[in-house]
């Protein structure tokens, strides 16, 4: 019996299922994701979560899991101020606009007003999306300002 060629088999096929693994994930993981956004935004952890006091950004959740969104279009290079950080719940529903729950997008009467640019737009487009169906969305819409830069942000970004 030959012990070595045996073990250089297994170690082969380990190989073959490793890599089919993988490849399962990447493809899991592109399906999931409506936007193209980078991977390796947890350095920006430490500094989002100062920014937003480990509140959620958009509905101003606590104490519970926050996620890292990249507010589109995604720049070619990962970017600090592209960046927000929000609950499962607001990231659900970004993501999957049929689940828009527009009670729980009362929120932005607080979050359109943000200093930051990508928390403000992010919220307007929002509003955008609810103003279909709520007046008072439409409203608020309405009393919103931005500036020439979030402006140009806006034309490009579709939630
Ligand atoms: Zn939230």
């Amino acid at each position: 019996m030959d012990l070595s060629s045996s073990i250089a088999n297994k170690g082969a096929v380990v190989g073959i299922l490793e890599n089919s693994t993988e490849g399962k994930d990447l493809k899991m993981a592109r399906g999931h994701e409506r936007h193209h956004s980078h991977h390796g935004l947890s350095i920006y952890g430490k500094e989002l979560i100062r920014r937003c006091g480990a509140h959620c950004e958009m509905c101003d959740a606590q104490g519970v899991k926050l996620h890292i969104f990249e507010v589109p279009p995604i720049p070619t290079e990962a970017d600090l101020g592209h960046c927000i950080m929000i609950c499962q719940t607001c990231l659900d529903q970004i993501e999957h606009p049929k689940k828009t729950d527009p009670h729980h997008w009362r929120c932005l009467t607080r979050s359109m007003w943000s200093t930051v640019p990508a928390v403000k737009v992010t919220a307007l487009a929002m509003l955008q999306r609810i103003s279909r169906k709520e007046d008072w969305a439409t409203e608020l819409l309405e009393q919103s300002y931005l500036e020439p830069e979030e402006s140009e942000w806006m034309e490009e970004l579709e939630l």
